[in-house]
């Protein structure tokens, strides 16, 4: 038989999705796939009863149902001070996740080059893969998350087509300034790019930092594809439910490629998240304050426990440092860790471009009680997993 296709054969599975199956083999504390342990809002969860029985069961446009897209513009219209257009600015798709694929195909030819900041969600490799073009990763350099000016602009000296700006980042929860944006659509101008975002974190920013839409920079809004999703801030993971915003001539090929991708995302979940969508400020606000509250309890927690880790400005994630274990495999690290200590993570190798295995992510997307709970079983860590002297 001819072998399968060439551009998938290097493809490993995705660690984050593996580390929740092997949380879930060992009962541990999942604090890797990041999705909240707590309720979507009432609201929502009881206009999904009532669409039960209402007629939302056959396909929707395909590109987003006109209710839900309504909504959808309405908001981003709102907090990315830019008047989206519901019938030619928006791709309604399954997630970000196919959000970016699509994305990244309405863009790029095979042999392209895109840039992709490094850490990375781990996905952004495969979608380059998958369109057939090819990554030239810049670092952000631990522990602030910086990236060298000169770096990314000998990065663009490539002439990439596109470059990946996760905003807020997934995993090291860095919120790129006003001024690194800046820089960015200098460049992005300049070398003649477009700008793919992920800005899924974009209502979870601790003060003082402040989410800026990329393409609500001057002169970005015409080379920028807006990717997000509703699955964080509204803890509907499980819906599936994500979008691209961009110019009417970016939107119609992007609007082809996702109807040939899955045609469309689920009609009676497009249609029970409307009220979410409808939310005033007030929600936003206490969304803030929930995670912010869990990132205080957690961080506390694991500054109790010694454990050193970042502090971030956005999302949900935090890298801790494993150094003191002296593990060479962050991978066999995370399943000791999840085996032993009981709470699972993802090893930070799995986001790195460059050789880091001494971090690991976990999330404090969860109820108080479980973060409490992980907090609890890391206490025995040091015991369970003994540090060692790294070799010199
Ligand atoms: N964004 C989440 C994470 O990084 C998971 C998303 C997913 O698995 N689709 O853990």
């Amino acid at each position: 038989m001819q072998g399968l296709s060439e551009r998938t054969t290097g493809f490993t599975d995705s660690v984050i999705r593996r580390m929740t199956r092997v949380s879930l083999q060992y009962g541990a504390v999942n604090l890797s796939q990041g999705f909240p342990d707590f309720e979507p809002p009432k609201e929502i969860l009881e206009r999904l009863a009532q669409v039960a029985h209402e007629d939302f069961h056959q396909y929707s446009i395909t590109w987003g149902a006109q209710n839900f897209r309504e909504a959808l513009a309405a908001k981003q219209s709102h907090y990315m001070g830019h008047t989206v257009d519901p019938n030619s600015e928006i791709v309604t798709t399954c997630g970000s996740t196919e959000a970016m694929m699509a994305a990244m195909m309405t863009v790029t030819n095979p042999g392209d080059k895109v840039i992709i900041f490094s850490p990375f969600y781990e996905n952004y490799g495969a979608d380059t893969i998958l369109s057939g073009a090819e990554p030239i990763y810049v670092p952000l350099v631990p522990p602030d998350f910086y990236f060298d000016p000169e770096v990314l602009e000998e990065a663009f000296r490539q002439h990439p087509k596109a470059l990946v700006l996760c905003n807020p980042s997934n995993p090291c929860g860095k919120v790129f300034t006003r001024e690194e944006l800046s820089f960015i659509a200098t460049l992005a101008q300049k070398y003649d790019a477009y700008v793919i975002t992920d800005e899924v974190y974009e209502h979870i920013v601790y003060a003082p930092h402040q989410h800026t839409y990329f393409a609500a920079l001057p002169g970005m809004w015409e080379r920028t594809l807006s990717c997000s999703s509703l699955s964080k801030t509204y803890s509907i993971t499980g819906w599936r439910l994500g979008y691209i915003i961009a110019p009417p001539e970016i939107i119609d090929r992007a609007k082809k490629v996702h109807d040939f991708l899955t045609v469309g995302a689920a009609a009676p979940l497009q249609e029970a998240v409307i009220p979410g969508l409808q939310f005033g400020q007030d929600y936003y606000d206490d969304l803030l304050a929930k995670y912010s509250h869990k990132k205080e309890l957690f961080l506390n927690g694991l500054d109790d426990l010694r454990i050193l880790h970042t502090d971030p400005e956005g999302a949900y994630y935090v890298l801790l440092d494993i150094s003191e274990f002296g593990y060479d495999s962050d991978l066999e690290f995370c399943e000791k860790l999840a085996r032993d200590v009981g709470v699972g993570a993802v090893p930070g190798s799995s986001f790195f471009r460059e050789p880091v295995n001494h971090l690991i992510r976990l999330h404090f997307a969860k109820k108080d009680e479980t973060i409490l709970e992980a907090l609890n079983r890391l206490e025995q860590l040091r015991k369970k997993i003994p540090p060692k002297k790294r070799a010199v």
